[in-house]
């Protein structure tokens, strides 16, 4: 099957930064992989090189078999929630998950119909009335996520979603995303986290950064038990 995401040979270098140095890597539709690695490991850049907010130096990004290399990123159909994709401070709730729905002109009871939805989704539908600020850190975490989900991507880029959260916070979060990923069974997920914790609660996969270049990729189960590589094992594995 044509998988929902392909990194194909993907660098992308600032100055004489390389920040991914030929990314190969595949996510099959449905599949939630989390991309782990340490602070500085390429993380962010891979994610950014799918979500068009950066251009790959060379190599090619694929979504469902399309090449989207040089499709800007709201042409990418894809659902973001990264930390510095902040809420806008002087809209609603309700506005904020509506945005993505307005910009491409869905029809206005479609749009209140979807918010009410994906609130209820994330467990926010009280909170709709509510200007950001009014909200905790995780609430606002979840109608990024809400406003991400409104237009109902097939693929939903997750960059360290629960880092500013505190460690209850982040235990709520983990089990909203589970009972999110059985509610959305087709929806893809790229999650990237440097908390192997985080990876191997929510992941079917994991793929491993070091230095911005993929270590080694599998289930799991395999990472964790039977590491191929060294920095894997010290990282990840069993032995931790
Ligand atoms: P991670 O998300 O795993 O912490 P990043 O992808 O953010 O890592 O960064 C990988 C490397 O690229 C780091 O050395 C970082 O300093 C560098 N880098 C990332 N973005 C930029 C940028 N816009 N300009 C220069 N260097 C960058
Ligand atoms: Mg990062």
């Amino acid at each position: 099957m044509t998988p929902a995401v392909e990194f194909r040979d993907v660098s992308v270098h600032f100055g004489r930064t390389t920040a991914l140095a030929g990314l190969d890597l595949a996510v099959a539709r449905g599949e939630t992989l989390a991309l782990l690695g340490p602070s500085g490991s390429g993380k962010s850049t891979a994610l950014k090189a799918l979500a068009g907010f950066v251009r790959p130096s060379s190599g090619r990004v694929f979504l469902a078999g399309q090449d989207v290399t040089d499709l800007p990123p709201h042409k990418r159909g894809l659902g973001v929630v990264v930390q510095s994709y902040a809420l806008f401070p002087h809209m609603r709730v309700a506005a904020n998950v509506a945005f993505g729905l307005n910009a491409r002109r869905a029809p206005r009871a479609e749009v209140a119909s979807r918010v009410a939805e994906v609130l209820d989704l994330v467990g926010m539908g009280a909170y709709a009335r509510r200007y950001p600020r009014e909200l905790s850190g995780g609430q606002q975490q979840r109608v990024a996520l809400a406003r991400a989900l409104a237009i109902r991507p097939d693929v939903l880029l997750l960059d360290e979603p629960l880092s500013a959260l505190d460690a209850a916070l982040r235990e709520d979060m983990i089990a909203e995303l589970l009972r999110l990923r059985a509610e959305l069974p087709d929806t893809t997920l790229v999650y990237v986290t440097h908390d192997q914790g985080e990876a191997l609660a929510l992941a079917d996969r994991i793929a491993v950064m070091r230095d911005s270049r993929l270590v080694e990729t599998g289930p799991c189960e395999q990472l964790y038990r039977r590491p191929a590589d060294g920095f894997t094992a010290s990282f990840l594995g069993a032995a931790n």
